[in-house]
């Protein structure tokens, strides 16, 4: 099927060798290629009353010049053409720059076209595209094209239209007729006539409404075909864990476990007994208790005879896990810590005993995932704050055991909206629950600098015996320089402060002995405020810390202030945050507004998510989230969540095997090399 447009793009009439190497630098090679090389926008030239148009947005207007143009020249090759025109009643502007030659193409009385931007009070236009004439003849609706400068717009738009008449056979329809019915999409040959063509908005809505549904339908069945396949060729490690003594282990906690973490526990053991190896993300708030959950799994595994693995992204996290784990467990687990600053004898020992199973549980940073760190029986395979890590760090470690089970934990919380695509394939928990006895962290937003009145609240906090930090932003260009406010501002405040207050300095440049000296003495209170940098941002358990001033705040990310954030309020006590910041841009006073009023991490993510884009989201280095063509995950989440629901049932019910309907649908996804051959055996 579908196979003449296979073709390559030289059977389009029109398309010359000269004009297919152009069309292939595009990415274009096939007839396919070329009728779905969809606009990535559409213009409006539409003519609307004077009254209708919006200030500073782009408009198109027909008016009659009142008197010749006129022509002012200034710097070097630079002018400035004036048009007096008469639009309706109005006397309207139209200037328009570097343009002087069409002074000599009009003349009073003559009718014009322009488009550009709207000046409301001035009414003036200044002008980016201008026509002689009346604006009849002009498509009100053109699309906008990605092009390269050997292929204009009007070459493309001929030979995607010459493509179109001699291939519109072979453009079938692809989804079953009752999706299509029951959802009212126009057939695929109608869509994609209008994506080119558009008639109307609306007709342009519904093309793009019903190529959005399609992309979404097939990559989520590809997803969930993906990990249905994955999961039966992972299938034997079941773990026999044993219940009763895990049970006695969470027993001997200081607290009992809130509902979401039993929640997550038990769809987390369910996994692990499974035949199937685990794929899941845990999901939770800073504080909101995941270590604890990660902790039983982890006991969980050792009971069934396995080793278990916890890697974190930094060496300070490490080490308090190690700490926290190492309480938690007793004598019950024998656990080792495996850093960069491991070394020697000390690492010889650890690799030893993790490889002879004398070591349950090992603990570390990326020093785990290192060649000659071997395991005996690795069953279970934890990655903090996952996000930290690249695709091919995670799966390094995975590999050191036989389909281990692996749980993702992170703190910055992923809209579901994300989550649903970006991670398809994985299974997600959440911790959606505070331990009870938690008071929200207050917030605040001062402009200006460490005022007054912030260096007393400091002191009152202090004076109270708590302890604060005092963040620098984090400059990513410039390490140096980030690392320089920090120590000015760590100047600063001891010159203010002490010998009354201890002020601490931690920063990414400091020796790994010399955080961790200074990480002790915040703990233990021997320093009561600490400067430091982002270092602190993950995971660092000081509870006795009340305060969080954040400088320069307008520099962060929400999801990043609200990791900072989540360093206080892990006591008791009422906790605050400050943040300081005088943003520029109406994006920062929203995320400083959102800041203040909210801080539950999932709506703030979905704040963030809306203030940045998908792509910024994740940050651009491990994104790894699909690109769509038309849909976009954030705008489009309603279609992308229908188009879940729609691939979870064709797969569970193995339509795409059985079912006539779905034969199209099926050849499209077999294309993809993971699957291929692997649906019909
Ligand atoms: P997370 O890893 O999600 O940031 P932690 O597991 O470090 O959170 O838990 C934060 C603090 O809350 C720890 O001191 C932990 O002992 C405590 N804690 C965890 N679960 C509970 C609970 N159910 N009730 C009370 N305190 C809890
Ligand atoms: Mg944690």
């Amino acid at each position: 099927m579908d196979s003449r447009l296979q073709l390559p793009i030289t059977e389009v009439k029109g398309i010359g060798d000269k004009l297919a190497v152009h069309l292939n630098e595009l990415g274009l090679f096939t007839v396919e290629d070329l009728l779905f090389y969809f606009p990535y926008r559409y213009d409006s030239y539409e003519i609307k009353p004077l009254t209708e148009l919006i200030h500073d947005e782009k408009a198109t207007i027909e008016g009659r010049l009142m008197t010749d143009p006129a022509v002012q020249y200034y710097g070097r090759k630079k002018s400035r053409l004036t048009m007096n025109l008469q639009v309706e009643s109005f006397a309207v502007k139209a200037v328009m720059f570097n343009r002087a030659f069409a002074k000599n193409q009009l003349s009073a009385g003559d009718t014009v076209t322009v488009t550009g931007k709207w000046d409301q009070h001035r009414l003036q236009v200044t002008v980016s595209q201008f026509k002689k004439g009346p604006a009849e003849n002009q498509e009100p609706i053109q699309p906008v094209y990605t092009l390269k400068e050997s292929v204009t717009l009007v070459k493309l738009r001929k030979v995607i239209k010459s493509a179109i008449d001699e291939y519109s056979e072979d453009i079938q329809e692809i989804l079953p007729e009752d999706y299509v019915l029951s959802y009212k999409l126009p057939a695929r040959i109608q869509a994609l006539k209008q994506m080119h063509y558009p008639e109307s908005r609306v007709m342009l809505k519904h093309a793009k409404r019903r190529f959005i549904y399609e992309e979404f339908v097939i990559f989520q069945l590809k997803m969930q075909l993906l990990r249905k396949l994955q999961r039966e060729a992972t299938s034997g490690n079941a773990q026999q864990y044993d219940n009763r003594v895990l049970t006695q282990f969470v027993q001997s906690f200081p607290f009992e476990l809130t509902d979401a973490q039993k929640r997550s526990l038990a769809e987390i053991l369910k996994d692990m007994k499974s035949p199937y190896r685990m794929n899941r993300l845990l999901q939770g708030d800073v504080g909101s208790g995941k270590t604890a959950v990660a902790a039983i799994s982890l006991y969980a595994s050792i009971t069934a005879g396995k080793q278990g693995a916890l890697m974190v992204p930094t060496e300070i996290l490490a080490e308090q896990h190690y700490e926290s784990l190492t309480n938690l467990f007793n004598d019950k687990a024998n656990i080792v810590l495996l850093t960069g600053s491991v070394k020697g004898k000390r690492r010889s020992q650890i690799l030893d005993q993790v490889k002879n199973h004398e070591a349950d549980i090992i603990i570390g940073t990326h020093a785990l995932i290192q060649d000659d760190v071997a395991f005996s029986d690795l069953g279970f395979v934890i990655v903090d704050e996952q996000h930290r890590f690249g695709v091919n760090q995670r799966r390094a470690l995975r590999d050191k055991g036989l389909h281990p089970d692996v749980l993702f934990m992170t703190a910055t919380p992923i809209p579901r909206t994300l989550a649903i695509t970006a991670f398809g394939d994985m299974d997600v928990s959440i911790i959606d629950e505070m331990p009870a006895g938690r008071k929200p962290v207050e917030t605040y937003w001062v402009k200006g600098g460490l005022t007054e009145r912030v260096l007393s609240f400091i002191q009152k906090e202090v004076k109270k015996g708590h302890q604060a930090y005092v963040i620098c932003p984090l400059i990513e260009e410039s390490e140096q320089l980030e690392v320089q406010d920090a120590i000015d501002l760590y100047h600063q405040l001891a010159e203010i402060y002490e010998p009354h207050i201890t002020i601490g300095l931690m920063h990414g440049r400091l020796s790994n002995n010399e955080k961790e000296d200074v990480m002790k003495k915040f703990s233990s209170n021997e320093i009561q405020v600490l400067v430091s940098t982002t270092v602190v941002e993950v995971g660092v358990n000081v509870p006795n810390a009340t305060l969080m001033v954040v400088h320069d705040a307008e520099r962060f990310g929400l999801s990043q202030l609200h990791q900072l954030r989540g360093r206080v309020g892990r006591g008791a006590e009422q906790s605050y945050c400050i943040l300081l910041a005088d943003p520029k841009g109406d994006v920062g006073k929203e995320r400083m507004r959102i800041m203040t009023e909210t801080t539950d991490g999932f709506e703030l993510s979905e704040q963030d998510l809306k203030l940045r884009g998908p792509g910024d989201f994740f940050g651009r280095k491990q994104s790894g989230m699909p690109e769509f063509k038309v849909g976009d995950m954030v705008h489009d989440y309603r279609a992308l969540e229908t188009a879940r629901q729609d691939a979870s049932e064709i797969i569970s019910n193995d339509f795409l095997s059985k079912d006539e309907r779905f034969r199209p649908l099926l050849q499209i996804i077999e294309q993809d090399a993971n699957i291929q051959g692997r649906v019909l055996d």
